[in-house]
């Protein structure tokens, strides 16, 4: 397809616009996108604002969306123009060595599979490729709206992770530090992975709510003094099973480190924008020999993960639209949403922007 296109772009560090472009040509095995619903993420905030991967110059922001295929290349087998699909942030190179040693994500080069808003345009343009289409997108089940759908594709993707990377025991007691829509998400794979007792440790009244819905049980304040001095007096000089850690800047890693007894995983989720290096507790470490493993990982992606998450909001496992606070109709809106994320209302957890339902 010719032709040109509108997308909010990061300009420079620190600078977003709207620019045009040719609409991208697609390679045998893509799949050309039409944008229809989609949401700023965090790690939008963090690649602008802070430069944390770096400069980029009117690349298009974007990655968490549904969308419609418009126009496949000749070696795709199951899609087809007008289908409707769910994107997921990370599109990995499924043949890479990461890929075929179970890292999908770190296809190519570390963080490879993050390639929309980071190394190629992103969906906050009227159309974008996605490689390997055949293995990358999902279909969009009826019985979930684009919305929704948007929220599978880093959101729970993400969140769940935490929670799978964290090696929950059933029963465990599990804290998740930060209850934005990552942690949230975090939250619901938690009591999906079988903890018994989960903390969430935040703030804003709209997250609590959503927290105590998707499965919170004891819900801590960061506000209110040490979070580790306060999960490890709830329990009993103990500490937990599984820290998850989705929020805050470098020293919530001290806080998570500290909160966690032998045995235990802290499962790190959170995008670190700023600084070389990041602290760990040497005593609560001990001394490097406390048996707490820490654990990171970027967002599962492909077919296969969507499909799955798909199928746990048909089967009533969890409803994504507990995450959406805000909701825009038409393109016109990505930049007041994306600066949305970036202030953090009191009543903000996610935003979406529906482009075409
Ligand atoms: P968010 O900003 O909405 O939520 C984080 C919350 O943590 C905020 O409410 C903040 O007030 C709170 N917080 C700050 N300091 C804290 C502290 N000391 N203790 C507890 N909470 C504290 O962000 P989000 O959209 O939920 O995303 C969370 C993080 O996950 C971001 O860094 C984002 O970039 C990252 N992310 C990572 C991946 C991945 O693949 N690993 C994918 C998506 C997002
Ligand atoms: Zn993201």
């Amino acid at each position: 397809m010719q032709g040109k296109m509108q997308g909010l772009a990061m300009k420079k560090i620190g600078e977003i616009g709207w620019v045009e472009k040719d609409i991208p040509s697609i390679g045998p095995q893509d799949a050309l996108v039409k944008s229809i619903a989609i949401a700023p993420c965090t790690s939008d905030v963090h690649t602008v604002w802070e430069g944390a991967v770096g400069e980029r110059h009117d690349l298009i922001l974007g990655h968490e969306a549904v969308g419609e295929v418009v126009e496949v290349g000749n070696l795709v087998k199951t899609l087809k123009p007008g289908d409707r699909v769910i994107v997921p942030a990370i599109t990995p190179d499924w043949g890479s060595d990461a890929a075929q040693r179970g890292f999908s994500s770190q296809s190519g080069t570390p963080l490879g599979g993050w390639k929309f808003s980071n190394d190629k345009d992103g969906s906050f343009g009227e159309y974008f490729t996605v490689n390997e289409a055949d293995f990358n997108l999902a279909i969009l089940p009826e019985n979930i709206s684009p919305a929704d759908g948007v929220m599978l594709t880093d959101m729970w993707s993400t969140g769940f992770m935490g929670a799978e990377n964290g090696r929950i025991p059933l029963g465990g007691t599990v804290a998740v530090l930060g209850i934005g829509a990552v942690g949230l998400s975090a939250i619901l794979g938690a009591k999906l992975q079988g903890a018994g007792r989960i903390f969430a440790v935040g703030t804003r009244p709209v997250s609590v709510k959503v927290a105590k819905e998707y499965g919170a049980t004891n819900i801590i304040s960061y506000k209110d003094g040490s979070t580790s001095e306060q999960i490890i007096e709830a329990t009993g000089g103990e500490g937990v099973d599984t820290v998850i850690v989705a929020g805050g800047g470098p020293d919530i890693l001290v806080d998570a480190v500290n909160s966690a007894r032998a045995g235990s995983v802290i499962s790190n989720i959170n995008y670190f924008g700023q600084g070389e290096t990041l602290p760990i507790p040497r005593v609560g470490w001990g001394f490097g020999m406390a048996d707490k493993d820490i654990h990171t990982g970027l967002c599962p992606g492909g077919r296969t993960r969507m499909e799955r998450l798909a199928d746990l909001v048909t089967y009533g496992r969890g409803d994504p639209s507990k995450l959406i606070t805000h909701k825009f109709e038409g393109i016109e809106h990505i930049e007041e949403a994306l600066l949305l994320m970036k202030d953090k209302p009191r009543d903000l957890i996610k935003p979406i922007v529906i482009i075409d339902d």
